[in-house]
């Protein structure tokens, strides 16, 4: 076993499979592999931090956790950032670790619209062992916070469905950090699950070491090469060659997947296109007592009642004060007046199951370029999502509700909802960031409005198998995790069968 970290000399190595990023995908792609008896080698562009090395800052932890220190951003009519995790693990190291199973007209909607098998069989049958393997729990009751109990209460008082969410957690300790990463080892990122995994069956890893171009013969995809480079400095180091026995798998996400195929020479109508996403907005309640925002599971309540109609989830979110900070318009002492209530706010958020669709390309110094605006459509789900968060609040026991929405007033009262329903559909005057993202290379039968089979084989290609969430088809509607996981492993057995 070995971890090969940035080095300044040249390195070429050979595997059965080579799997670029250590993320969702590619390091559960990875550990199935090698527990098929497989060699492996896991390519990662980002550095391998255990947990204790995780930084302790919000800063400190997008400039060493995330993509691109997390300044990426979808251009369009609104510029709405893009969040990713960039190193062991992936964007497992900074989510919430929600787990949720495809949900059953998602099977139909790819067959119907895809041309797809039905998958709900293998697919479910994957999500079973997932959960055992990663611990798949309710948040327990001492750590769920306050926030998400009166959340459970606004809903129960509303009457629709809500529940506490189930997460791959071991054991929540409810200290509201997994945005910056689980210091105490609860959350099950798989950089602490199947990439160690992948080492102790015989696996090797390469960190700080983003693939530049996949190599291939004729074809058939041979290997993948690359330079070293710190990713915090930039420094580059020598260069790698991972040549790839059976096949090589992209796992490195819905911007950087579709760019690496690119940049690599593929060259297919659908790559690049379908890019979608679940936009996520938030509001405060304000409390008469303290809700202590910051104490408990990161994200403990959840409902899925509109996600069929008007499209949209809700969940609670704890995030740092600096990031509150950065929610609450004003500066100097009218932000710090409005800081004092912080102990009282209660942040609830919508990801919007959007219909809008963009494009991923490669840009500037290869970067990926996103382009991607939400329709009016999908603004006024929005604005729906918004109030319904708002009436909850009210119902919950909330004085007032701050809805952070550019021209509308600061804070609102109970009978005064319909500002946010009447609110703008200009996505420039909202708060928005981009954290559940899909397509790119998306999955189907026709090559030409798909790239990838039902395998995850790219259309007339041999031994190049995409594994990530950019192969994602439509919106999901829930926390994408768990199917991206299960579509990975689904994927790796098939290139064992069929070794
Ligand atoms: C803040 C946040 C919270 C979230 N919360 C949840 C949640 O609670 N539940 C849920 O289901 N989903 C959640 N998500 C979404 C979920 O984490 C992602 O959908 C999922 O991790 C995507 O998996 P992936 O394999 O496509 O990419 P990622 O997990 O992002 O992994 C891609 C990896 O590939 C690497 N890579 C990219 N290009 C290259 C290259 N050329 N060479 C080598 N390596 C490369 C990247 O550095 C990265 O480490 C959240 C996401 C974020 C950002
Ligand atoms: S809330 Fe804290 S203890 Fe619980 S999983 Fe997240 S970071 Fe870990």
């Amino acid at each position: 076993m070995s971890h090969i970290a940035f080095r300044d000399e040249a390195v070429e190595l050979e595997a059965d499979y080579v799997v670029v990023g250590s993320g969702a995908g590619g390091a559960t792609a990875a550990c199935e592999l090698a527990r098929g008896g497989a060699r492996v080698a896991l390519v990662e562009a980002g550095p391998w931090l255990d947990p204790e090395h995780y930084p302790h800052s919000t800063y400190g932890s997008m400039r060493d956790l995330f993509d691109d220190w997390g300044s990426q951003v979808a251009r369009g009519q609104a510029l709405w950032p893009l969040v990713q995790g960039s190193c062991i693990g992936g964007s497992t190291v900074i989510n919430c670790a929600i787990c949720v199973r495809t949900p059953d007209d998602i099977f139909e909607k790819w067959q119907r619209e895809q041309g797809l098998p039905d998958l709900r069989g293998p697919i479910l049958a994957h999500q079973d062992a997932l959960e055992r393997e990663l611990c798949a729990t309710e948040v327990p009751a001492e750590s769920l916070g306050r926030s998400s109990a009166l959340a459970l209460q606004g809903a129960n008082q509303l009457g629709y469905a809500s529940r506490v969410m189930t997460r791959y957690v071991k054991g929540c300790l409810g200290s509201g950090q997994c945005l910056q990463g689980c210091r105490a080892q609860r959350k099950q990122s798989l950089n602490i699950n199947f990439v160690p995994e992948v080492l102790s069956r015989g696996g090797t890893v390469l960190s700080c070491a983003p693939v530049r171009r996949i190599l291939f013969s004729n074809s058939r995809a041979i290997g993948v090469t690359g330079r070293f480079r710190q990713p915090r400095t930039r420094r580059r180091g020598g260069a790698f060659t991972v040549r790839a026995k059976h096949a090589v798998f992209v796992a490195g996400s819905v911007t950087w997947s579709p760019v690496l195929l690119a940049q690599s020479g593929v060259r297919m109508p659908a790559l690049g296109h379908y890019f979608r996403a679940h936009p996520g907005f938030g509001l405060f309640g304000v409390y008469d007592d303290p809700v202590d925002p910051n104490r408990g599971a990161t994200q403990g309540w959840a409902s899925v009642a509109f996600r069929e109609s008007p499209g949209f989830k809700m969940e609670t979110l704890a995030i740092p004060p600096e990031m509150m900070a950065s929610r609450l318009s004003g500066g100097g002492t009218a932000l710090l007046a409005k800081l004092r209530d912080y102990r009282h706010l209660a942040m609830w958020v919508i990801a919007v199951r959007a219909e809008s669709v963009g494009t991923v390309r490669p840009g500037l110094l290869g970067k990926p370029v996103v382009r991607y605006s939400a329709d009016r459509a999908d603004m006024e789900r929005v604005r729906k999502g918004l109030a319904q968060v708002a009436r909850t609040h009210f119902a919950a026991g909330a004085r007032r509700v701050l809805p952070v929405i550019y021209g509308l007033p600061y804070s609102i009262g109970p009978d005064e909802i319909r500002v946010i329903e009447d609110g703008p559909v200009d996505p420039r005057a909202y708060i928005s960031i981009l954290s559940h993202l899909f397509g790119g290379c998306v999955m189907g039968r026709d090559p030409a409005t798909s790239v990838v089979d039902d395998r995850g084989r790219v259309h007339g290609y041999q031994g190049l198998v995409v594994a990530d969430a950019s192969v994602i088809p439509s919106n999901l509607g829930v926390n994408p995790q768990h199917t991206i996981m299960a579509l990975a492993r689904h994927f790796a057995q098939a290139a064992l069968d069929a070794r």
